[in-house]
Formats: C-alpha cells, structure tokens, sequence
C-alpha cells in the first residue's frame, strides 16, 4: 500500500512529490513518457522566481533530481485506470496495478491538433509540435508557426534565431501570449505575421514543402514552407479518471485552489486543472497544495 500515488513527473507531479516525501510519507510517482512535462521544451524560463534564466531542460532535471534524492520512486508507466476499492485507490497501468491511500493526478496535457488531413503522416517530415526539439533542422530555411499563445510566440522567436523567414499564423488579429513576447517577436525582422488566418492544407509529398492558408474572408493562399510548428494550445489528459472526478466541457479536472475533487483522498494539481494561470510557477504551487492536502489525509487529520 503506497501513502501517495502521484500521476504525472511534471513540474505539479514532481513538486507534489518533493512535498509527500518531506512529510515522510511513501510515495510513487507514474509517468507515461519522460520527467518534466512541457516544460521540458521551453528553451529559456525567465519567469520562475530565483531563476532568472534557466532551460526548460535543466529546470525538469533539477526537479526530477530533487524527488529522487528525497525518496520519490518514480516508474515510467502510464496510468490507464483509477478506481476505489474500500477504504483506498486502486491505480492500473499495462504493467501493473498499485493501492494507494491518496492520489494526486498531475497529467498535464497533451498538443492539440490542427485536424488536418496528413497531419499525423507528415509528423517528423516537415510537421512539428516542438520548436527547440526539431528547430536545428530548419536552420537557414523558411517555417510557419500556427497559434497566437505564449508556445507559438516563444516557438517564432526561437526559431527566428535559426530560420531564415518565420511566419506567425494566427486566426485573429491580437495575440494571446505575453506583451513582452509579442514585442519582441515584432523587432525581428524575418518574422511575418499573417493575422486573421488558419491552415487550411498541407502540401507536398513525401515530405511537407507548402500550406494553404486560407484568411477570414476566404481568399486562399499558398506558402511554401519547409516547416510547420503547430502551437495551438494543449488537450488536458484526464479522461482516464472521469470515474471520480468530474471534468469541464474542456476536458479540464474541475477543482479550485485547494485542488480537492468530488473524490476524498483524490487531488488534482497544475495545468489539467482548471484555472485561470497556467503557468510553471502555478503548477509547482498546486504540487505543493495538492500535496499537503494528500498528506492530512493519509494522517487522517482531514482534507477530506
Ligand atoms: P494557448 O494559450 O491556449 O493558446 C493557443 C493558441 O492557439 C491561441 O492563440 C488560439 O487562438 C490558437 N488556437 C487554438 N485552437 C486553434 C485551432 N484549431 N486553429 C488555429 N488556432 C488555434 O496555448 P499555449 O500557447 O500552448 O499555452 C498553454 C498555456 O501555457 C498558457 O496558459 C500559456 O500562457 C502557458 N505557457 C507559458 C509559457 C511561459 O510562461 N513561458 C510558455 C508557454 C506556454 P485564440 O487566441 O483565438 O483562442
């Protein structure tokens, strides 16, 4: 019987974890693909108090670092189930399944989708969802980023550096992101926005080499392109727990600031929440929170 079964080793997961193990509590922690969640992609972090400037990299390692060494187990496992048997949960993955007094779901989210047809073929031959991962292949060529949030910002900056043209695709007219990125973005000149539009198709075979885009009052266009970047947000990664929590109409896990759930002794924490600040700093709060709240009720001391 584990004390703390945390699901996910992002920044929420593995904070919740740092805190479960100072409690002196025993604690798992279930992970479906690599530590670090999306943060791991962000080239510079400027935003985390104290760190004035760490890699998304460096900063997950840290963490990942910090559990371990404070006796987090951490096994590369996706959790498929949770359900209650008695007096505690029970947690299934392909491999195994495991019981746990308290469970904290820390699952993030995963990219949304564009929709369009050959989307999934063309992933690695032109279409891309990580800039500083497949950046370094379009040095000195011409990209697109699709999206207007702070990801499709940061992407179209850091690949402005690498890229010989950028452009930013964004089906409105204002930006979503942060001003501070958006003014930066605007100094560079080989950035192009092309505001009002989406992409409609994707040209070229084997290997993507052009996109229609088509703008709001439907004249189309086509771009040749050597690269997309599809940055239009994330899909929370809940519904395998739609059984004792209760989601959004987007998926999210609604909870508020105390991260409880409709369930005793299940916690959700950071971005598959809902919440208004998504954000590595929120994230690692809610760990904290979510954390504390499991520990009461493994000690029985309340929470709830
Ligand atoms: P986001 O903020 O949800 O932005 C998604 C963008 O994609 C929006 O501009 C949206 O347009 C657009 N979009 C959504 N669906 C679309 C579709 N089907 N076709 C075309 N465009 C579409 O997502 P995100 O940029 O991935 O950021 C997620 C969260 O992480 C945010 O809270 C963000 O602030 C945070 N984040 C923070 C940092 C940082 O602090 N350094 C870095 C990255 C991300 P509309 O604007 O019209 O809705």
């Amino acid at each position: 019987m584990i004390d703390i079964l945390v699901v996910g080793a992002g920044p929420a997961g593995l904070t919740a974890a740092i805190y479960a193990r100072r409690a002196a509590k025993q604690v798992l922690v279930l992970e479906a693909s690599t530590y670090g969640g999306q943060i791991i992609n962000t080239p510079d972090i400027e935003n985390y108090p104290v760190a004035a400037h760490i890699s998304g990299f460096d900063f997950a390692t840290k963490l990942y670092e910090q559990a371990v060494a404070l006796g987090a187990e951490i096994r590369f496992e996706k959790a498929t189930e949770l359900f209650e048997e008695g007096d505690h949960k029970v947690v299934v993955t392909p491999k195994n399944r495991y019981e746990a007094r308290a469970v904290i779901l820390a699952t993030g989210s995963e990219n949304r989708k564009l929709g369009l047809e050959r989307e999934n073929t063309l992933l690695g031959k032109g279409i891309s969802y990580c800039a500083t991962c497949d950046g370094a292949f379009y040095r000195k060529k011409t990209v697109a980023v699709a999206g207007g949030g702070n990801t499709a910002l940061e992407d179209a900056l850091y690949l402005a550096d690498l890229a010989e043209t950028v452009y930013l695709i964004h089906r409105r007219d204002a930006l979503r992101g942060d001003a501070a990125t958006a003014e930066e973005l605007k100094k560079r000149e080989n950035v192009k926005f092309i505001w009002n539009s989406n992409v409609t198709k994707l040209l070229g075979e084997p290997r993507l080499q052009a996109i229609e885009v088509t703008d709001k009052g439907g004249s189309v266009s086509t771009i040749p392109v050597d690269g997309l970047f599809i940055a239009v947000g994330r899909i929370p990664e809940n519904q395998n727990f739609a059984g004792l929590i209760d989601l959004d109409e987007g998926g999210y896990a609604l909870a508020g600031e105390d991260c409880l759930t409709r369930t005793p002794g299940v916690y959700v924490a950071g971005d598959t929440r809902t919440k208004t600040v998504r954000q590595l700093v929120t994230a690692a709060a809610d760990g904290a929170v979510a954390a504390t709240a499991a520990i009461h009720y493994v000690n029985g001391t309340s929470n709830r």
